[in-house]
């Protein structure tokens, strides 16, 4: 088990160091655009379509407020990460290694996990996401932080899904706009 898991980190930060050279040879272009474009190569995120969170793909298991684990649905999202915070991107997004989640760790305050407890950022990417500009056909917008439970999900539906804090999620702040593939 233990194994398993350096094996996936080895992985996760093999990849890292590959998009990072790609984020970077494009920033003199457009901050805007720079933000939505990311690495192809990478394990995905998805929709769960019975908490509404967005959860990584990539995990031998995970946790889902609704019960049972994440169910996916829609887009491959490819989130980016690394670099600094500006106007329109915002850092301190974090997987939770209990619940597979995407979830903001910028409060001292970590939310509610579906798997116990608040959520627990892994040691793998830092996330940086973009808030606040046009959707396109491959980036799409409603994602919101939940200010319950923490976690990014959609809000794009008169449904809120499920919150690992009880009832439906209650979104916050910036209207976020996530890349994903066609
Ligand atoms: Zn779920
Ligand atoms: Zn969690
Ligand atoms: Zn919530």
């Amino acid at each position: 088990m233990l194994s398993r898991n350096l094996q996936v980190s080895k992985r996760r930060l093999l990849l890292f160091a590959g998009s990072v050279f790609i984020v970077q040879s494009i920033r003199p272009l457009n901050k805007a655009i720079a933000s939505l474009s990311v690495s192809q190569d990478r394990p995905y995120w998805r929709f769960c379509n019975k908490c509404y969170v967005m959860f990584y793909t990539d995990a031998e298991t995970n946790s889902c407020a609704a019960g049972g684990t994440h169910s996916a649905q829609g887009y491959k999202f490819r989130l980016p990460f690394g670099g600094s915070e500006t106007p329109t991107r915002q850092r301190s997004w974090r997987c939770c290694k209990k619940c597979q989640a995407m979830f903001f760790n910028g409060y001292s305050r970590k939310g509610i996990c579906p798997a116990g407890g608040g959520h627990v950022a892994d040691q793998t990417f830092a996330y940086v996401l973009p808030h606040d500009v046009p959707g396109t056909p491959t980036a799409q917008t409603d994602w919101r932080f939940c200010n319950k439970c923490h976690a990014m999900f959609f809000d794009g539906y008169s449904d809120k899904g499920q919150c690992a804090a009880g009832e439906s999620h209650v979104a916050q702040g910036y209207n976020f706009v996530l890349p994903h593939s066609r």
